[in-house]
């Protein structure tokens, strides 16, 4: 194959999803070389048949993904509830594996760090207080 670039560069290049100097090498690229030109639109045509790549389907997942600290206070129960039914949602329905695997991970350390986890807990909601509208004596 003569074409410089790996399918997922260009799959990001489709999502622009590249650093704007590697966007422009890309175009570059694209001007010079018929055979680039072929493959993007081929990726463009499968992408538009609704056939993504597993890659293409994780990064686009990953847009939504909530950050370690969101699914630590989810594992503390310290978030709102459409918080938690939305992360639930991306969890269980969307099935991210990305998300699966640190929320996996975080439990572990909670399970070893039983005392770490309880002061992680008040300082949640100590630097959450008036987001989160939830009182710590209560719903504890
Ligand atoms: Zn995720």
């Amino acid at each position: 194959m003569s074409c410089d670039f790996s399918q997922s560069e260009i799959e990001a290049y489709l999502d622009e999803a590249l650093p704007a100097s590697e966007m422009a090498s890309i175009e570059r690229a694209l001007r010079a070389d018929l055979s680039l030109l072929q493959e993007v639109k081929r990726v463009n045509g499968r992408r538009d048949a609704g056939l993504h790549t597993i890659g293409e389907i994780w990064r686009r997942q990953r847009a939504s993904c909530a950050t370690r600290e969101q699914w630590g206070s989810y594992l503390l129960g310290v978030l709102a509830a459409e918080h938690v039914a939305y992360l639930d949602f991306h969890l269980d329905q969307i099935g991210c594996a990305f998300c699966r695997a640190n929320l996996e991970d975080l439990k572990q350390q909670q399970l070893e760090l039983p005392d770490a986890t309880k002061t992680r807990r008040s300082r949640y909601f100590q630097s959450s207080a008036g987001y989160l509208r939830h009182d710590p004596d209560s719903s504890v």
